[in-house]
């Protein structure tokens, strides 16, 4: 199944998706961190302000200490607040308020009596925190107020008295801005956005007096921890950007950027390369086309499943008349004998290829098929066929056939006529002891002294000799006969001694004499008896005809048989006659070739197709000193 992404899309989908993951993770990291250094350094801020502040307590306190004991002077009073306003900014006036709510005495003395009440907070509030401070005898903060200048102040009343009265309380104005700024370290106004916020939630100072940026940042408040407790410090922390999400957002990109390029140029790359090869395959498959149908042979290609046909050639389609989807085996059903090459195990492997000659019915002319199996354009397994027309060859052959079975007969007929006059000679002898057994008989009829006794066994030796005259008549008929062959395992002494037998005509006055060679526990050959007898009586004929100018003694013809290489028989036959010439050896078993004014030239050639039939071979050599050896070969047969 093809994939919905390629692999240039899987890795970039899989890359952006870690990424996101990676982005994730780490922004989470990042506020994290942050939130926990918000936490640490508010609590530093808070610490930080309240040091001040309590220094600032201890200092109005000492002085309203010194005062209650009368040691100080409204000279040192004022030196000693306008020194201490110089290293606290943010306390703006230190006034002794008489308990009737009258300023008294009141530093720094570069302001005027109506600026100081300016600063002031509301009458009211002045009263509530003188009564709380003279009725507490403590330190007290007031609430936090907004002064005539609009801007955010508080003060803080330290109680002022002697053993027997008191003396009002001397207050610090104190501005709150100073609290979100001045009072905090540099480093924190810078990282962070400082705000002081009262207990409605409203924001009295900032840090930074620009309109705030949108929500989202980390934010996180604290209680001051002075005596009231009514301020809060809201702290509100900056997005920064930390270095390491910036390499890694930045790497991130370009490593993003690097790799959607490369996916784009070897996409590119891809189907150039695509193309190309497509191209070269169309090109190449044209090719392989045009050949196929330029040859004269018909060239098909089948499915090896499903037996259709998924490729023919020019030729083919001339030749035969192809059926739209016509399947293989409707096509091989045509032939005869039905190739059955579909199936695999006829077809063999992709090395193999299968021959067979096959007949198309209907036009009666002959193909020599070969079929190996290939693998299809597709990788499927496919059977490859070529069809070439052989009817001509098939035909010659055929005709060639015919030719030598009539010659064969023709020659055997020749073969048979020359066995006539021994035939006439072996049939003489039964008839004349039949003639005289039956004479016997009948003169002891004639004489009355005939029982059965005496003449049965006359008439039985005319009877078995009559049957030996028949098998001898069956024999010639056997030989003539034109017949299907018929291989069997055969002896050859006797076959041997029946070709000696046969070719002498006249047995009682003999014209040759025969030399006879058989090896000891000869096996027996597997043939068809009387093809083998008339390649013999061949080869003796000839032996004899080559020496019919010798002298009647010196007519010898040898033969021999023996087990040769190759598990075969050797069986040879020689003579001393005037041999053979070179020029003449070169056409030997060529047929019609002949030196004899009456030959036909047929023998030899019959002789080798007969042993060539029988899977052997045939040969001649010269005889020494003279004459002529053929030898021919036979398989053994197997349970000789
Ligand atoms: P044919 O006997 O009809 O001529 P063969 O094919 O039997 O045909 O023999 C072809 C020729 O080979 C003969 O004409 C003869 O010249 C030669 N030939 C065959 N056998 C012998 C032999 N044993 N010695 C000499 N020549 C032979």
């Amino acid at each position: 199944m093809k994939s919905r992404f390629s692999i240039h899309e899987a890795i970039l989908i899989a890359f952006l998706v870690g990424i996101s993951l990676l982005m994730a993770l780490l922004y989470r990291h990042e506020t994290e961190l942050q939130r926990n250094d918000l936490t640490r350094d508010i609590s530093v801020a808070e610490q930080l302000l309240t040091t001040q502040l309590e220094a600032d307590q201890s200092f109005l306190e000492q002085i309203a200490r010194e005062k209650s004991e009368g040691a100080l002077s409204r000279e040192q009073f004022e030196t000693r607040v306008a020194k201490r306003l110089l290293e606290s900014p943010h306390i703006l006036a230190v006034i002794w308020t008489q308990p009737s709510q009258a300023l008294y005495w009141a530093a720094p003395n570069t302001r005027s009596a109506s600026d100081f009440q300016s600063l002031r907070a509301p009458f009211a509030e002045q009263a509530r925190l003188l009564r709380l401070t003279q009725s507490t005898n403590r330190p007290t903060y007031s609430e936090p107020y907004t002064a005539t200048d609009g801007k955010s102040y508080i003060e803080y009343a330290v109680p002022l008295a002697t053993e027997t009265a008191f003396l009002g309380t001397l207050n610090a104005v104190i501005a709150i801005s100073a609290f979100s700024r001045a009072l905090l370290p540099p480093w924190f106004v810078n990282k962070y956005d400082v705000a002081i916020v009262n207990s409605d939630g409203a924001t009295l100072a900032r840090s930074d007096d620009r309109p705030r940026q949108s929500s989202g940042y980390l934010s996180q408040r604290q209680n001051l921890s002075l005596p009231w407790k009514r301020l809060q410090l809201e702290v509100t922390a900056q997005k920064r950007g930390s270095v390491l999400a910036g390499v890694t957002l930045g790497s991130t990109i370009l490593l993003l950027t690097s790799m959607i390029a490369w996916s784009l140029y070897s996409l590119r790359k891809e189907g150039t390369r695509r193309t190309r090869s497509e191209q070269k395959a169309l090109q190449i498959n044209e090719r392989f086309e045009t050949v196929l149908d330029s040859l004269n042979v018909a060239v098909y290609v089948s499915d090896e499943i499903t037996g259709a046909l998924l490729y023919v050639n020019q030729h083919f389609r001339e030749t035969f008349t192809l059926a739209p989807d016509m399947q293989i085996a409707a096509f091989e059903g045509q032939f005869a004998p039905n190739p059955n090459s579909l199936l695999p195990a006829n077809v063999g492997d992709f090395e193999t290829v299968n021959k067979s000659e096959i007949e198309h019915l209907s036009s009666k002319r002959w193909f020599i098929t070969r079929v190996r199996r290939v693998r299809w354009v597709d990788g499927s397994a496919a059977q490859l066929h070529t069809m070439g027309d052989v009817t001509d060859r098939v035909d010659a052959e055929r005709v060639k056939r015919a030719q030598q079975e009539r010659l064969m007969l023709t020659s055997r007929l020749m073969t048979a006529g020359e066995m006539a006059s021994t035939l006439a000679h072996e049939i003489n002898q039964p008839l004349a002891a039949i003639t005289n057994y039956l004479n016997g008989c009948m003169q002891r009829l004639r004489a009355d002294s005939a029982t059965v006794a005496s003449i049965a066994p006359a008439i039985e030796k005319a009877s078995q000799q009559a049957e030996r005259a028949g098998k001898i008549i069956h024999r010639v008929r056997e030989f003539v006969r034109t017949r299907d062959p018929q291989r069997e395992s055969i002896a050859l002494p006797s076959l041997i001694a029946d070709v000696t037998r046969f070719s002498e005509p006249d047995a009682s006055k003999p014209q040759h004499s025969f030399a006879i060679n058989i090896a000891p526990d000869l096996p027996n050959v597997f043939a068809d008896r009387i093809m083998i007898e008339q390649v013999l009586l061949n080869l003796v004929r000839n032996a004899r005809e080559a020496m019919a100018e010798r002298a009647v003694g010196e007519r010898l013809v040898t033969l021999t048989a023996a087990v040769g290489a190759d598990n075969m028989i050797v069986v040879s036959v020689s003579d001393r006659g005037h041999g053979i010439s070179p020029e003449l050896a070169q056409n030997l078993f060529s047929p019609f070739t002949t030196t004899k004014s009456d030959g036909m030239g047929m023998g030899l050639s019959i002789c080798r197709s007969i042993i060539e039939y029988h899977e052997g071979q045939m040969r001649f050599q010269p005889n020494v000193p003279q004459g002529a050896i053929f030898e021919f070969t036979l398989p053994i047969a197997e349970n000789a």
